[in-house]
């Protein structure tokens, strides 16, 4: 061990890099891999987004914006949200745009953890939650959700792990990496356990847009008496496949919003002019090109759920986000004994389900934010490789 990993800041050290990007590793010394492992839509950003960034930069627009993020974005995110669940944000006070939702998950965690205070975070879970919760100085909780419940949470799981330094949950529905999504009745069981206990609620929405079937999406924040403890983040990166140009936001109580502004300002200045010029055009005109995208992904989501299920790998049907989480213990692997040999094997790169905390064990995450074709051929490839290699 060198001396310099001595010096290295404790939390650093504590938290483990993402399991996510062991297998990327593996796949990019590979040829002719399929990857469902990338939790990123393959669909290049619409022309509408690029136009309109491109139309930006000839007008000159290449200037730093202020803190919060451009008026006229700020507007636009209120006027959305007001339109499409009825909450009424002051984009004045309300609202901070930030780098992707990952700049904005750790303001939020940073504004409000002091050392020690504990976060309740139910798992499977995004690869951030915990690492971010211990970076801001916090201790992260993790809460098993089951599968029996199709990886739902309820208070009843989550009040054991409640103690007098708890300061918030954080949930991510719908669900990276299991697809689960919550009902309004599983929401509002949480908003009651939230108000019980004092608690506020970090909801990570990105994939909010991204539910099949005659499922909406509930914002938490659109809850009674939520909006006030709720910090609310979403962003582009998703739904409107916009990943690189790193484009979120935060809405919440003007008090908090304000102290995650503190830290941005020192931290980051504001989101790219670019990016938040293009988010504009987004929220005006983008809804139908992601509605397309959407049907997409409708039509392979069903492909997958149906594909493993005659393959004989357990999985609930996914009702949001792009992901779906078969059960592989009837194979005899580990997670990550799945995964490594899969991809060795058969050249299909998907993420053990332990990389999304250990009730994630016995699961593979595989995205299907891919072509028909690749996923059809990536299942023809698992059909072999269980022929071949069940314990
Ligand atoms: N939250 C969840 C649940 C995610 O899955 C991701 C990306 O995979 C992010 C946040 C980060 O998104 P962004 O690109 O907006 O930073």
């Amino acid at each position: 061990m060198s001396k310099w990993n001595d010096r290295l800041s404790p939390q650093v050290r504590s938290i483990a890099p993402s399991g996510i990007r062991k297998f990327f590793d593996i796949a990019a010394k590979m040829e002719d891999v399929i990857s469902l492992g990338v939790g990123e839509p393959d669909f290049v950003t619409p022309w509408l987004m690029r136009e309109s960034c491109i139309h930006g930069l000839e007008q000159g627009y290449t200037s730093y914006t202020a803190n919060r993020g451009t008026p006229e974005l700020r507007a636009e995110i209120a006027r959305h949200f007001m339109k499409r669940y009825n909450i009424d944000y002051n984009s004045e006070t309300d609202i901070l745009v930030t780098v992707g939702v990952s700049e904005a998950l750790d303001l939020a965690l940073r504004a409000v953890i002091a050392p020690g205070d504990e976060v309740l975070i139910p798992e499977p879970c995004y690869v951030s939650y915990q690492a971010c919760t211990t970076l801001a100085g916090g201790v992260a909780v993790n809460v098993p959700a089951k599968i029996e419940n199709e990886f739902r949470i309820t208070p009843e799981e989550l009040e054991p792990y409640v103690t007098n330094k708890t300061k918030a949950i954080l949930i991510g529905y719908p669900n990276n990496p299991t697809g689960a999504i919550m009902e309004r009745e599983d929401l509002l069981k949480i908003a009651d356990f939230a108000e019980k206990y004092d608690l506020i609620v970090i909801s990570d929405e990105i994939y909010g847009d991204l539910t099949y079937g005659d499922r909406e999406h509930v914002c938490f924040a659109s809850l009674p008496n939520m909006q006030d403890r709720t910090i609310l983040l979403n962003g582009f990166s998703k739904a409107y496949a916009m990943t690189g140009w790193r484009i979120g936001y935060a809405l919440g109580n003007a008090e908090i919003i304000a102290a995650m502004t503190k830290i941005h300002q020192y931290t980051m200045l504001c989101a790219p002019i670019t990016a938040q010029i293009a988010a504009i055009d987004t929220l005006r005109h983008g809804e139908k090109y992601m509605k397309k995208m959407v049907a997409e992904y409708n039509r392979r989501r069903k492909l997958i759920y149906d594909g493993f299920k005659k393959l004989g790998l357990d999985s609930f049907e996914p009702k949001g986000a792009f992901y779906i989480f078969p059960n592989i213990t009837s194979t005899g692997y580990t997670s990550s004994e799945f995964a490594e040999a899969l991809i060795r094997t058969e050249r299909v790169a998907l993420v053990p389900g332990n990389a999304f905390g250990v009730s994630g064990e016995g699961h593979v995450r595989c995205s299907y934010a891919t072509s028909i074709d690749k996923i059809s051929e990536a299942l023809a490839r698992i059909g072999n490789f269980l022929k071949n290699h069940r314990r």
